[in-house]
């Protein structure tokens, strides 16, 4: 079973889609964790991001590990790493490429087929699960989602409001994969709504349509 989060940076995916894991007894899975893993990979080797050929190659070879919060890139916690604001953006600037995708959505669909979660992203309800049970399209505000980014990573707001546009742009307007809701999805704006609140909400979704 499996219910798809999806929605812009800084919607408030990860937190919810984390709890509601949590309340459910469902596994957590954070696609983007896997496009900032490659990222990170490329990075360190030198592969440059906007090369298809080079990247997908990367990907094709990695080993990611996700295991609750933890994630490992070839066997190395990398939890804070991916985080790093130029791995943000080179994930962004590769996740473009169809090849480096499809090795990704492969993976995603390998894991989810074997249990109950709750699968973050940008394209989970319309290509990693369409038969996901229950999709949601979590939105918010640019400033709202800008702030909540900025008090996470510590940068400072405008930074992080310029970067989230331009990832914005990139999700919205790649050919795969693009950034946009399920026409089946649910969509809720977070804009002045706390966590909690949201969680509940889907955690309800999630029971009336005999999900949980
Ligand atoms: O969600 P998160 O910010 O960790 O994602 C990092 C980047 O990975 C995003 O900017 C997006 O370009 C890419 N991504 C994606 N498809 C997903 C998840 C993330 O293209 N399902």
């Amino acid at each position: 079973m499996v219910i798809a989060i999806d929605g812009p940076a800084g919607a408030g995916k990860s937190t919810v889609a984390r709890e509601v894991a949590r309340v459910l007894g469902f596994t957590f899975l954070d696609s983007g964790a896997m496009y900032r893993c490659v990222a990170l990979a490329a990075l360190e080797r030198r592969v440059e991001p906007g090369e298809p050929a080079a990247v997908s190659e990367l990907a094709r070879g990695l080993d990611i590990e996700l295991e609750g919060p933890v994630v490992r890139l070839d066997g190395r916690d990398v939890g804070e790493a991916i985080r790093e604001p130029e791995v943000t953006a080179a994930a962004s600037r590769l996740s473009v490429h169809p090849e480096v995708r499809e090795a990704m959505v492969a993976r995603q669909r390998r894991m989810i087929e074997s249990g109950d979660y709750v699968a973050e992203g940008r394209d989970i309800g319309t290509v990693v699960s369409p038969d996901a049970a229950l999709k949601v399209f979590l939105t918010a505000s640019e400033e709202e989602r800008a702030r909540r980014r900025s008090q996470q990573t510590k940068e400072p707001f405008e930074q992080v409001l310029t970067a989230i546009r331009a990832r914005d742009e990139r999700d919205s307007t790649r050919r795969h994969g693009a950034l946009r809701a399920a026409e089946d999805a649910v969509e809720l704006d977070t804009t002045g709504v706390p966590a909690e609140e949201v969680v509940e909400r889907v955690v309800d979704l999630a029971i009336e349509r005999g999900v949980a």
